[in-house]
């Protein structure tokens, strides 16, 4: 366990960046063999704008790189962070981490976008996309990006959680990212026990029902089990999926990047079923 740590801990960027392209291209493979739905989309031109929005990301988490180790070499300094209150046994110590990182740094932020109308407005972009895939997973907008970057930072802390453990957190984090997106078939006789502990593919892209209640639903990233405790979990037949937000249903507004980065400084429209007072 000792050494799985530091091998997230030491991984070189360019081993990370053959990981990244491996994953991708192992789900575009997969959404070849068994796609969940045949999508008539243009792909190629659907992935240039997602990887476009997938890039800024990675820069944005590049420069954001530096919050993040300073945040670990506060905690190791002081010994901050909840998980640094006692001396846990290391399984326990990577199983709380992983759990807690998942609530404060994805699950609560994202619970947040959804009820905060400032932030809506930004995370509406991932909602936009009519064809979910592998390359949605990271289509956010750059000042979506910054709010995340600044959430795993407190997250960090408030954990206490060393390097190994957050690169590992990272790491799985974006495996889910691409496994939820892909339109791939998931057996759901293994989808549905799963989604009781996991975010699984079924689970994740309730979420990205065009409409309410669904789109206010299934906000987990890597555990399902924060959806569960909080009661925000819904669900839908995987035929009665339809993606999209209904705000924005316009192929011209949501397949145009320059919109897309416009859309948050843009009059607010009201989602059908209203989710905010004014
Ligand atoms: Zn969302």
């Amino acid at each position: 366990m000792e050494e799985f740590l530091t091998f997230f801990e030491t991984v070189p960027s360019s081993t990370r960046s053959v990981f990244l392209v491996s994953g991708l291209a192992l789900f575009l493979s997969l959404e070849a063999i068994v796609p969940l739905f045949r999508m008539e989309y243009k792909k190629i031109q659907h992935a240039k704008l997602n990887l476009t929005f997938t890039l800024i990301t990675l820069l944005i988490n590049l420069i954001g790189a530096s919050f993040i180790v300073a945040a670990v070499d506060f905690n190791m300094t002081n010994q901050f962070g909840l998980l640094n209150i006692t001396t846990l046994p290391l399984w326990l110590y990577v199983i709380l981490g992983l759990t807690l990182l998942d609530l404060l740094g994805a699950w609560f932020i994202h619970w947040l976008e959804h009820r905060v109308k400032w932030m809506w407005r930004f995370h509406i972009i991932h909602h936009t996309d009519q064809n979910i895939d592998v390359t949605s997973g990271l289509r956010h907008h750059p000042g979506e990006n910054i709010f995340r970057l600044l959430f795993t930072t407190l997250a960090v802390l408030a954990t206490g959680a060393s390097f190994g453990l957050v690169m590992l957190y990272q790491t799985i984090s974006a495996f889910f990212a691409a496994l939820t997106h892909a339109n791939i078939q998931f057996p759901k006789i293994l989808d549905k026990p799963l989604s009781w502990i996991f975010v699984t593919p079924h689970f994740h892209k309730v979420h990205h029902h065009f409409s309410l209640p669904q789109t206010d639903s299934n906000y987990g990233n890597i555990f399902s089990i924060w959806d569960h405790l909080f009661s925000t979990t819904s669900n839908i037949e995987m035929q009665e999926l339809k993606y999209g937000i209904d705000t924005h249903m316009k192929q011209s507004e949501h397949s145009n990047f320059k919109n897309l980065l416009m859309i948050p400084f843009q009059s607010y429209r009201q989602p059908v079923g209203t989710k905010f007072d004014d």
